[in-house]
């Protein structure tokens, strides 16, 4: 893992696997996504290296509700945390419905050398767990949130449908989730992009709302997967949408 201060109080963590996000100020502590559920070391690692306290976070801002960003949501709400997403994604968090690829899913493309060695990995990290929580609260899309660097939400649907990015217009960063990430183990190929279609619940919506992202001013593309970007976000969409 590496967690680097990309901005001030702005601290991401990244795995080889998957990516969140510590916001600090003064003195309170957030996080964007929390991994899978065998990361949850990580994670608590993750915030005390931006010096804050793992046991004292106020809040848990999710881009979607996939396993890969909701493993430590149970056990970080339990320690009080409070629980944000989109208002689409809540059913998903309460265990509800599930919108995810399933295991026939990647079984189905095991023949693939990089699905198949994924697959081994991430299952060895909870990725087959559904994890929940019983009163996550929805964001008001474009209305900052009362948490530190005040993230403004932007729903981008497609990925899952409650799928959000998280803009912090102080500090020029764009969090994008899996809508656009730069690079996942079973990608050949690094910069900017759409996840591989299998793990979208709906493709076509998903192109259809990524040019939202391009109308935020940010150079600083942080992903759901692959490393940290410096790269006018416009840009960074022109290129996912190239591919
Ligand atoms: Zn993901």
């Amino acid at each position: 893992m590496e967690v680097t201060e990309v901005a001030s109080g702005v601290w991401f963590a990244h795995t080889e696997v998957v990516n969140w996000v510590v916001l600090v100020e003064d003195g309170r502590v957030a996080l964007v996504d929390c991994g899978y559920p065998g990361q949850a070391p990580l994670v608590d690692e993750s915030v005390r290296r931006s010096g804050a306290d793992p046991e004292r976070i106020e809040a848990l801002l999710l881009t979607h509700s996939h396993v890969d960003h909701t493993g430590s949501m149970p056990r970080l709400a339990a320690l009080g945390a409070r629980v944000l997403a989109g208002a689409a994604e809540l059913p998903m968090l309460r265990g509800e419905r599930v919108e995810s690829a399933t295991a026939l899913d990647v079984a189905l493309r095991a023949w693939r050398p990089r699905v198949l060695a994924w697959g081994l990995r991430v299952a060895r990290l909870g990725g087959t767990q559904h994890p929940r929580v019983d009163d996550p609260v929805p964001v008001a899309p474009g209305e900052p949130l009362d948490v530190p660097h005040a993230p403004v939400p932007v729903p981008l649907p497609g990925h899952t449908s409650g799928h959000t990015a998280y803009h912090l217009p102080d500090a020029g960063v764009v969090i994008t989730g899996d809508a656009l990430v730069t690079g996942h183990s079973i990608s050949p190929v690094s910069g900017p992009q759409a996840i591989d279609a299998f793990f979208h619940h709906d493709t076509r919506r998903l192109r259809a709302t990524l040019p939202r992202l391009a109308e935020l001013d940010a150079d600083l593309v942080l992903p759901g997967h692959g490393p940290a970007l410096s790269m006018p976000i416009a840009q960074a969409v022109a290129e996912a949408l190239a591919r």
